[in-house]
C-alpha cells in the first residue's frame, strides 16, 4: 500500500500495491476521479456521434440543413408569446401520439415541428422531415425506395399536407403511409394551414374517384394532438 496525490482532485489517495510493481504508475488518479474521466469521454464520445448523425441526416437530405438549431432552447420567447398554450405543450410533447400542428402562414408551424423532432432526435430516434407534396412525388414509380424510407422512420414531420398535391392516385400512397405508421405506432407531425376538419374535406375533393380514403387517412392520424397557431405571420 502505498500514499499519492490524485492529477485531479489534488487528494492524497492509497494505491493497493508494492513499491516497485510495474502497475504503480497507472494510479495516478484516484477511483472517483477515474469514473469522472470515463462518464467525461462517454459525454463526449456521444457528443461526436451526435454531430456525425446530424451530418449524415443532412447530407441524406433527410434533415434540414439548419436542423441542428432549431430547437425548444433556442426558440424566440418573444414571438411564441402569441400561442404561448401551444408552445407549452409542444414543450411538454413525448412523442407517444402524433401532433397536427395548423394555423395561417407565417405562425411558426414548421418551427414548432422542428423543434419537437429535434427533441427526438437527440434522444436518439430515427428522424425525417419531408414536405407532404415531395413524399407524394416519392411515392412515385423509381423513387419507392425514398418512400418506404420515410415510411419506417421512427418519426417525420410532414410538412404542409394541404399543399400535398393529392389526386386519386396519391391519395393512396398517403393512405398507406398513415396506415403503415398507425400500425407500426410511428408518430407524425404535420404542419397544414387547415384544421382536421377541413383536412378531410379538402382530401376528398382532392381525391376524386377515391375521395371516400380521405376519412380513412384523417381517421389514422389518431391518437393526435392537435395545436392550433393563430397571430400575425411572424416572417420577413
Ligand atoms: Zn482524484
Amino acid at each position: 500500500m502505498i500514499i499519492k496525490q490524485c492529477l485531479d482532485c489534488r487528494k492524497d489517495f492509497k494505491i493497493d500495491c508494492a513499491p516497485g510493481d510495474p502497475f504503480l504508475c497507472l494510479g495516478l488518479v484516484c477511483e472517483p476521479c477515474i469514473e469522472t474521466r470515463e462518464r467525461a469521454a462517454i459525454a463526449a464520445r456521444a457528443k461526436l456521434e451526435l454531430r456525425s448523425k446530424f451530418r449524415r441526416a443532412v447530407l441524406m437530405g433527410e434533415l434540414p440543413a439548419d436542423f441542428r438549431d432549431t430547437r425548444f432552447t433556442l426558440s424566440d420567447l418573444a414571438k411564441e408569446r402569441t400561442n404561448a398554450g401551444a408552445w407549452a405543450l409542444a414543450r411538454r410533447w413525448t412523442g407517444e401520439s402524433n401532433l397536427y400542428l395548423h394555423g395561417d402562414i407565417g405562425t411558426g408551424k414548421t418551427w414548432m415541428g422542428l423543434c419537437c423532432l429535434h427533441a427526438q432526435f437527440v434522444d436518439g430516434a430515427d428522424c425525417v422531415f419531408i414536405s407532404a407534396r415531395q413524399l407524394l412525388k416519392d411515392s412515385e414509380l423509381f423513387k419507392e425506395e425514398i418512400f418506404k424510407r420515410v415510411k419506417a422512420a421512427d418519426f417525420v414531420l410532414l410538412d404542409d399536407i394541404d399543399k400535398a398535391g393529392v389526386n386519386s392516385r396519391r391519395i393512396e400512397a398517403l393512405w398507406e403511409f398513415f396506415d403503415s405508421r398507425e400500425r407500426e405506432k410511428k408518430r407524425t407531425i404535420i404542419t397544414a394551414n387547415i384544421g382536421a376538419v377541413d383536412l378531410s374535406k379538402h382530401l376528398a375533393r382532392c381525391g376524386g374517384a377515391n375521395s371516400s380514403m380521405a376519412v380513412s387517412i384523417v381517421d389514422r392520424i389518431n391518437p393526435v394532438q392537435v395545436l392550433k397557431l393563430t397571430g400575425p405571420s411572424l416572417r420577413g
